[in-house]
C-alpha cells in the first residue's frame, strides 16, 4: 500500500479551503480524510471515521475548542469540511475522560453539543477520538487489519507484527464502553503509534495530518505483508486440455446456451450478443479446479 500524500496537493487543498474561511487544520484534515477514502482497502462506502482537534469562532465568534469529526455515514472520499462537524472538547473531555464515571447516557448526550446545530451527528466513535490527545486521528476497518484481527489467534497476531509500536484492545460494541476501554489501553502505554481494535478495525494518531495518514498506509502495510507470508496455496488449477476450443466454436454454443425462449412472441427466442474478454486475472479465475464453488457467488 503506497502513501497518496503530495506535498503541493495538500498545499493546495489548504489554499483552496482559505479562500472559503476554513482553516489549515480542517483543510489538511479534509484532504487526507479523502485520501484514506478513496482506497477501498481501506475503507468502504460510509466506513471509517477521522477527526482533528482544533481552535474555531462559535456562532458568538468566541474561539472555542473542538472537536472535528466524520458526521456518520459520510463518505470519505469525496468529504468536505461541512462533513466532519464541530463538537465542543470541553464537553466531549467530560464524557469521555469522565474521571471514568460509568454514566453510559452522558457520552451520548455530550456528543450532541454541535456547534452548528444543524451539522450531521457525529460519528459513534466520536469519544473514542476525544479521549486520545492527538490533534489527528485516524480510523479504518482496512480489509489486511481485519483479516489479521478476525482469525482466532487475532491479538496474538498482532503483538507479534506490531513489536509494541501498537496496542491492541479487546473487542468491545463501538460507543461509550469501548471508549473507555480504548483509554484504559493507550493510558497503559502512551508511546504507541496507534490502536488495533480486536475484531473492529484500526486507529492512527499523530500531530499532523501527515503523520496519523502515514502511519495508518505503513501500519496496515505490515499487516499485508504479514498476510502475504502466511498464505497457504489454496487455489488449485484444473487439469485443462492440452489445445483449448478456439472462440469461433465455443462462442456459439454459449449463445445458444444463454438463449431464452420470448415470453411475448410465440416460437422466438431472445438472443444475447456475447462479448469476449480475457487476461491474466480473468484466465486464473476460469482455470481453478473449484470454479463450480466460488462462482456462484454474486448470482
Ligand atoms: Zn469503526
Amino acid at each position: 500500500m503506497k502513501s497518496g500524500w503530495v506535498d503541493s496537493e495538500a498545499q493546495a487543498a489548504i489554499d483552496r479551503y482559505a479562500a472559503q474561511g476554513i482553516g489549515r487544520d480542517l483543510a489538511a484534515r479534509v484532504y487526507t480524510t479523502r485520501l484514506l477514502g478513496r482506497d477501498p482497502k481501506l475503507v468502504l462506502h460510509g466506513g471509517g471515521n477521522t477527526s482533528v482537534k482544533t481552535i474555531v469562532p462559535d456562532l458568538l465568534g468566541e474561539e472555542v475548542a473542538v472537536l472535528c469529526v466524520k458526521g456518520s455515514g459520510a463518505d470519505m472520499a469525496v468529504i468536505e469540511p461541512a462533513g466532519l462537524p464541530a463538537v465542543r472538547l470541553d464537553r466531549l473531555a467530560q464524557a469521555a475522560r469522565p474521571h471514568r464515571t460509568h454514566r453510559r447516557g452522558h457520552g451520548a448526550r455530550s456528543a450532541r453539543n454541535l456547534l452548528e446545530p444543524a451539522a450531521p451527528n457525529p460519528s459513534v466513535e466520536t469519544l473514542l477520538h476525544a479521549f486520545l490527545p492527538h490533534k489527528f486521528v485516524d480510523h479504518t476497518h482496512a480489509n489486511a487489519i481485519l483479516s489479521l484481527v478476525d482469525q482466532p489467534d487475532g491479538e496474538a497476531i498482532c503483538a507479534d507484527l506490531y513489536d509494541g509500536r501498537m496496542s491492541v484492545v479487546p473487542y468491545v460494541m463501538p460507543g461509550f464502553a469501548l471508549a473507555k476501554m480504548a483509554a484504559d489501553v493507550y493510558d497503559a502505554k502512551p508511546d504507541v503509534e496507534g490502536l488495533i481494535l480486536h475484531k473492529h478495525g484500526i486507529f492512527t494518531f499523530g500531530d499532523s495530518a501527515r503523520d496519523a495518514y502515514e502511519r495508518m498506509i505503513a501500519l496496515v502495510t505490515l499487516a499485508e505483508g504479514r498476510l502475504q507470508r502466511n498464505r497457504t496455496a489454496v487455489f488449485v488449477t484444473a487439469q485443462l486440455p492440452q489445445a483449448i476450443a478456439p472462440l469461433t466454436v465455443v462462442a456459439p454454443i454459449l449463445r445458444g446456451a444463454c438463449s431464452r425462449k420470448d415470453a411475448k412472441i410465440e416460437g422466438a427466442w431472445r438472443r444475447l450478443i456475447l462479448d469476449f474478454r480475457t487476461g491474466p486475472d480473468i484466465m486464473n479465475f476460469v482455470g481453478g479446479a473449484d470454479i463450480a464453488r466460488y462462482s456462484q457467488a454474486g448470482w
